[in-house]
This record gives structure tokens, C-alpha cells and sequence, in this order.
């Protein structure tokens, strides 16, 4: 049988900001795009041949939108491929996601930029923006062809998991994306600062005997690019914010009007640097986890707007990788499949609404990376996420689509949870537990 023209998701609770909808509707789509949003008891007035999905108990908002997430594909096929990072972004509710350029090679010109959206849209699961590289190599030295790269669908700049260490490159950079009207995602990282640490430095790295890295290994780089926006006027969003001192700083910024954006990711805000000596390298990303003053500072960073948006920094590796002695484990946790009952968590705790955490994880980051999102309106796309907010369960990665399973929050009991992911117009995961 051929499918039905309409599809009518019946019964959920929309929370849509951008159109300030907070209402139970009945959600008509056709084709890729929502055909209309009508009240329930509207029966005989829907379109027909319609096929009928009960969503009955849910909420559903915008699709969520990831804007930092390592896809390590081309070049390391085995911690995630385009198709299950993809995967794994729909099963956690996610409709699109921004992918790092620091795959191997780097995504730092047209070849691999195509190559990477060819895949994509061959075996995506939801959408897919590119993030080019900043400079060649993520060397840091030679600035990339930003006009060709954005006019081959570059979203964004940025050389992440590295920072962009010489200050005029940065600055030559900046103006050269905003000319071209897109965001430097900055990874703010001073090298000489973090000096060889593995961990945050504080009572829990004294412990264990480590190495620590000092808050000004992020914050002085938040400054000097709050700086260089200042001079040239062009956005930059400061990537995994996890210091008190960058909250400050982006504070002071946004109260002058800059053009500065910055995001901060769920360990962030959930976890300290207690954690690592329970969670050992599952616990170790970068930047580190901090201190107890600094989750609050992030916390209150997201309750009032300094900090625009939430992304996972999913950052995949083998548990073979990951199993290393911890001053030789690779950085980084994946985030993907915890993010939305995470970030769902501070909604439980009062920390933010649940319409200001649909702008965290989709309004904003939309925005940011230049995507005009319309929310869920007629003749809007169909990306939309359903949300089980009273789901209650314990995080088995073992259940993960992603390749990878380093993450500290297993066996963490969560609520709420990601029910069905809808890609333009197509159902692309419907939970069956
Ligand atoms: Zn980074």
C-alpha cells in the first residue's frame, strides 16, 4: 500500500517559543512540511488520506539541534561513522547536528566538505551542517578558503579540539567568516596555561596525584576573543563553556551588546571533577570538569541567558582508546543519547523552563549557525521532536546507536526522554520501549 499524503501526529502538547505556542495540537504534515496545527476535536475537518500517529501523553517542540558534535568520519570510521553518529542524534531526539571539521583528514576544503555532505545525505538520519576548519590542518597557521567553503555549505569555522593559537590568524579569521555572514566556534584553550595537565586542577587532582589545568586555560582565550569581537565586530560563539571566570566574561560582554554567543555542554552543568575518580577516562574531556562553584556558575550562566546554548560535544572513542592509562586517554565523552534527559533535569530542578530549554538545544542553536528556524507553523519544515517527559530509566550505553560508549552517566537514573524523532516530514526514530 502506498503511504498516506497526511500524516496527523494527534494528541501531543506542543511547547513552541518561536511561535509561542503552549497548547495541545494535532500536528498535520505533508510531505516534508507541516501542512497545518489544529485544535483536538478538529476530526472532520483533516485532510485525507491521512495516516494517524497517537502521540497521546507527549510534548512535542522544534527538533532539537546539536551545534557540537564529532561525526569522525572520514578517518575514524571505527568510534563513529555519518550513519550511526546520525543514528544516535535522532534516538536522542535530535533533528540536525553541526559536525566538527577535526576528522582525518580535516574537513578543512571542498573535497572532504562534499564528500562529507554527499554521505550525509546518502546515509544520514537527520541533517547534517559541516563546520569547516579555520586554518589547513588545524595547524593553526594557514587560514582556509572560507568563500569557496561557505558557498559549498560551511555553516561555521572553527578549528575545535584545538584552539586557534596566533591572535592575528583569529582575528583575520573573524573578519573574513563575518563578511561571509557565519560564526567562528571557538575553542578557547591557552596552551602554555594548561601546561601538560590531564584533569581540573583542585583538591580532586591533588587526590589522585595529577596534574591540574587552571580556569585561565579557558577564560584568558574567552577574553582575547571577546576582545577581538569587540575590534572587528563579528560574531564568535565560544564553544563548551565550563569556567565561573568565562561566565563572567561573557556577562560583561552581553551587557555591552557584542555579538558573542557561547554554549556549554551537559557535564557541564551535571557533573564535577569528583567524578573522575570514580569514572576514570569516561570522565575526562576538554575542557575538564571543574569545581562545584563552577557547575553553579554554568547553571545560573543557562537560567539567565548568558550561556545561549546547549550542545553535547559528543565526542566518541573506543573503549579500547578510552582504556588507556588516564594521562594518555583521548579527550572527550559522547553526549548524543543523555543530552535531552539531562538538559530535561534542569527543568525538573526549576533551573530553566522547558520553552528556555527548547531555545538551548534548538532555537539557538539554529540561530547561531544561521539556519532561520521557523518552529512549528504552517509551511515550516517537519522537524520535530516528541518528548516523554515523565519516562523514567537508568542510561545503558549497551542500548546506544552511537559506535562508542564513553560516557560517566552510565547507570545514572534519568527522566524524560526522546519518544519519536521526525527528519523532513519522515518518522527516523520512534522509541519501542
Ligand atoms: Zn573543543
Amino acid at each position: 500500500m502506498d503511504a498516506k499524503p497526511y500524516l496527523i501526529f494527534r494528541g501531543a502538547h506542543i511547547v513552541d517559543p518561536i511561535n509561542r505556542i503552549d497548547a495541545a495540537m494535532d500536528v498535520i504534515v505533508e510531505g516534508d512540511c507541516i501542512h497545518s496545527l489544529v485544535y483536538p476535536g478538529s476530526e472532520n475537518t483533516w485532510p485525507q488520506p491521512c495516516e494517524v500517529i497517537d502521540c497521546t501523553g507527549l510534548t512535542a517542540v522544534p527538533g532539537l539541534v546539536d551545534m557540537h558534535v564529532h561525526l569522525r568520519e572520514p578517518g575514524q570510521e571505527h568510534k563513529e561513522t555519518i550513519e550511526t553518529g546520525t543514528l544516535a542524534a535522532v534516538s536522542g531526539g535530535f533533528t540536525a547536528v553541526c559536525c566538527m571539521p577535526n576528522t582525518s583528514p580535516a574537513n578543512d576544503s571542498p573535497e572532504i566538505l562534499r564528500q562529507i555532505l554527499s554521505t550525509a545525505k546518502n546515509q544520514g538520519r537527520c541533517k547534517v551542517y559541516p563546520a569547516c576548519a579555520v586554518t589547513r590542518g588545524l595547524s593553526g597557521q594557514t587560514l582556509v578558503d572560507f568563500e569557496t567553503l561557505a558557498q559549498e555549505g560551511a555553516v561555521a569555522f572553527t578549528d575545535d579540539g584545538m584552539p586557534v593559537k596566533n591572535p592575528d590568524a583569529m582575528r583575520q579569521a573573524l573578519k573574513r567568516a563575518s563578511a561571509l555572514g557565519r560564526p567562528i566556534l571557538s575553542h578557547c584553550e591557552e596552551m602554555p596555561l594548561v601546561g601538560g595537565g590531564v584533569m581540573n586542577l583542585g583538591p580532586a587532582a591533588e587526590k589522585l596525584g595529577r596534574k591540574g589545568i587552571p580556569n585561565t586555560a579557558e577564560s584568558v582565550m574567552v577574553e582575547r576573543d571577546i576582545e577581538l569581537c569587540r575590534e572587528t565586530g563579528a560574531a564568535v560563539h565560544i564553544c563548551h563553556v565550563s569556567t565561573r571566570e568565562s561566565v563572567l566574561a561573557l556577562e560583561k560582554a552581553k551587557d555591552e551588546g557584542l555579538p558573542v554567543t557561547a554554549e556549554t555542554a551537559p557535564h557541564y552543568f551535571m557533573l564535577t571533577d569528583d567524578a573522575v575518580a570514580e569514572k576514570g577516562a569516561n570522565a575526562k574531556m576538554n575542557p575538564p570538569l571543574r569545581s562545584e562553584n563552577d557547575r553553579q556558575a554554568i547553571r545560573r550562566a543557562l537560567a539567565e541567558g548568558t550561556i545561549d546554548a546547549i550542545a553535547t560535544d559528543h565526542a566518541p572513542h573506543s573503549a579500547k582508546e578510552k582504556s588507556a592509562p588516564f594521562e594518555n586517554a583521548p579527550n572527550g565523552i559522547i553526549g548524543l543519547e543523555t543530552a535531552l534527559p539531562l538538559s530535561l533535569s534542569l527543568v525538573h530542578d526549576g533551573v530553566i523552563s522547558l520553552a528556555d530549554m527548547v531555545m538551548k538545544m534548538s532555537v539557538n542553536p539554529s540561530r547561531i549557525l544561521g539556519l532561520a528556524p521557523s518552529g512549528l507553523c504552517k509551511g515550516a519544515t517537519a522537524d520535530i521532536t516528541f518528548i516523554d517527559l515523565n519516562k523514567v530509566y537508568e542510561v545503558n550505553p549497551d542500548r546506544f546507536a552511537s559506535k562508542s560508549r564513553n560516557t560517566p552517566f552510565d547507570g545514572m537514573k534519568l527522566t524524560g526522554a526522546a519518544a519519536m524523532t521526525v527528519v523532513d516530514g519522515k518518522i527516523q526514530y520512534k522509541c519501542s520501549a
